[in-house]
């Protein structure tokens, strides 16, 4: 396992890359209020490793919204979150985790490494949250929460936007997948591709490391164990 040395490297955000703060929630809650009138059970949801869209179905399925109605809504609640984020989103709102700005840096300066992004987050969220933080330019391209519903449909998305970015292809044994939940661990392996697991997130290194992640990290810093290319 030492001698792994990553060629694609996918990022999750959320406990991952940052941690975002009540508001974002708050906002999430007023925008389904405004397009549903219900929030559901907005306050006790876990929205963990979960695609935006997978999140705004299990909400309003479990306030009985007929699915037609969940999806033919879908694009309206979209713009309106996202739009919200764009409008009103700052740094403040979130909290940028240890190391990451290092890290990504290290990783840009190796030639033979290509960042991309693999999360649940709609894309002009993703891009909204990491604007805060000038991420944006670590990141030409990802898998989002607009390309499929369920996170473990994505990793083929990322790995067909690295051949178009990169032009070439990228196989799942030289990937990596970065990420802070059991279904991050769980999207790369459904893909034979190896997960890191940061317990930066929501869920503790135990869980982490029952989820069969090939390495848990405390926090992103400690990469170097994968790969002295991770080393800050
Ligand atoms: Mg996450």
């Amino acid at each position: 396992m030492n001698s792994f040395r990553p060629r694609l490297i996918l990022f999750d955000i959320d406990g991952t890359l940052l941690k975002g703060g009540r508001r974002l929630r708050r906002w999430f809650g007023e925008s389904l209020q405004s397009v549903y009138g219900q929030a559901g059970n907005i306050d006790n949801h876990s929205f963990s490793g979960k695609t935006d869209p997978q999140i705004v179905t299990e909400l309003m399925q479990g306030a009985g919204v007929p699915e037609e109605r969940i999806f033919s809504l879908l694009p309206d609640l979209k713009e309106v979150y996202l739009g919200r984020m764009r409008e009103q989103l700052t740094a403040d709102d979130m909290k940028l985790l240890p190391d990451v700005v290092a890290v990504l840096t290290k990783l840009e300066e190796a030639s033979d490494v290509t960042l991309g992004l693999l999360t649940g987050n709609w894309e002009g969220g993703a891009r909204s949250k990491l604007a805060c933080f000038d991420l944006n330019r670590f990141f030409p391209f990802g898998a989002f929460g607009d390309d499929r519903a369920d996170r473990s449909d994505l990793p083929p998305v990322a790995l067909e936007r690295a051949l178009q970015d990169r032009g070439r292809p990228f196989e799942p044994r030289e990937t990596l997948i970065v990420g802070d939940s059991p279904r991050d661990v769980a999207c790369a392996r459904a893909h034979g591709i190896r997960a890191a697991a940061v317990a930066t997130g929501y869920t503790s290194r135990e869980h982490l490391e029952a989820s069969g992640a090939d390495w848990v990290l405390a926090e992103l810093g400690e990469a170097e164990r994968i790969h002295p290319v991770f080393g800050s």
